[in-house]
């Protein structure tokens, strides 16, 4: 088939070679230039958007903020209707979401003006989040607030636009599931992974170690099934929960859903038969989904590094990727997935890689 992926960043480019693999064409579009693109340079064809449209069997993206031309353009070619994924771009609709499918997320509360925000931050008698309700990545346009701390201080930066407060969880763990969901309504979801942020940003995933109770497993795979169904979903979609509790009595509480291929599955790309990528052109051309055969990995992002340093690109436990972007701190350049079976060994090899590869400010 001939896919068209909105977006070629380093998302589209991971896309497009799990096209390439699995004998499908794939053009690329620069969403903030329209030039259609092919994978692997940054080369504009001489091809307008509207002729790529036309090409493409199928039209799908790296990322969910869609703009509306592009939707309009693409019209029948996209398999996920782009209305029904709007709310996912907005943190208050996201929640209302959530809420009306009765999956449970941390306490939360809208805010539209300065007014609402400042009145609203009078009832809340713990620690809060405060997020904008679009636009926010990587930790970005988020701000805290403990009791006895200054709320008129927030009401310029936090309360200026549209957003929520939400109720600080004391996690015990951040997890996330990885899945897809085929055009034929299959769905294939990856075990829970554990993800571990750094200022907002996410730092390192653990999987395959099975240190998640089962329960879990199951609660996180009907919140996946409910989504996707809910949205008529296809292709891969991510879940990032918080758990709270311990052991029996641990419980899921959806963090944020993340409708396209999703840094937490990264791990994928060596430590699985079939990749979230290979998940992802499988559903849009229904192809059947494998088995899946998983490897202990831990991956560790690359973040305001200016190169993967050379021993990582050296050992034969890892499997370096680079985005051949320009580095600043707190951005995501590239990634290492390492093949460690130990959960212990895979820690200590985090807490050691992660000050090599991370610069967050
Ligand atoms: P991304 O899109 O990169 O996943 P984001 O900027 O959209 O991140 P969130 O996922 O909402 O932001 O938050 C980033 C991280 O901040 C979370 O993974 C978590 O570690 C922490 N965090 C966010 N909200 C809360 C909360 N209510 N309680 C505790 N920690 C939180
Ligand atoms: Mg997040």
């Amino acid at each position: 088939m001939k896919l068209l992926i909105l977006g070629n960043g380093q998302l589209g480019q991971m896309l497009a070679q799990s096209s390439i693999q699995l004998g499908h064409e794939c053009l690329l579009i620069n969403t903030r230039t329209n030039q259609v693109m092919p994978a692997g340079a940054h080369v504009a064809l001489s091809l307008s958007i509207e002729d790529a449209m036309q090409w493409a069997d199928v039209v799908s993206w790296e990322h969910e903020q869609l703009n509306p031309e592009h939707v309009a353009l693409a019209a029948a070619k996209l398999l996920t209707d782009a209305d029904k994924i709007r709310p996912l771009t907005h943190r208050q609709l996201e929640k209302k979401l959530c809420d009306s499918l009765g999956i449970a997320t941390a306490p939360w509360q809208a805010f539209n003006t300065a007014d609402e925000f400042q009145q609203a931050m009078q009832k809340w008698q713990q620690s809060v989040v405060i997020k904008a309700a679009f636009g926010g990545y990587d930790g970005k346009s988020q701000w805290r607030w403990a009791v006895g701390d200054d709320i008129d201080a927030l009401i310029a930066t936090a309360g200026h636009q549209p957003g929520i407060i939400e109720a600080m969880i004391p996690f015990t763990r951040e997890v996330s599931i990885v899945g897809a969901r085929a055009r034929d309504g299959r769905i294939l979801c990856y075990p829970l992974v554990e993800n571990v942020h750094r200022n907002g940003i996410l730092s390192h995933t653990f999987a395959g170690y099975e240190a998640v109770p089962e329960h879990l497993q199951t609660a996180a795979e009907e919140a996946f099934k409910a989504v996707t169904e809910h949205l008529g979903y296809v292709g891969t979609l991510a879940i990032e929960f918080f758990v709270v509790g311990e052991g029996d009595n641990a419980q899921l509480l959806v963090n944020e859903i993340a409708p396209r291929v999703h840094n937490s599955g990264h791990w994928s790309l060596t430590g699985c038969n079939a990749s979230q990528f290979d998940l992802h052109i499988r559903s849009l051309t229904n192809m059947p989904f494998p088995e899946l055969a998983i490897q202990p990995t831990l991956m560790v992002n690359a973040i305001g590094c200016e190169q993967i340093p050379t021993e990582l690109w050296q050992s034969s436990i890892t499997s370096a990727f680079w985005y051949g972007k320009d580095s600043r701190p707190g951005r995501k350049v590239g990634h290492v997935n390492f093949r460690i079976a130990d959960r212990a060994v895979a820690e200590r090899t985090s807490e050691h890689f992660t000050a090599a590869l991370q610069v967050l400010s």
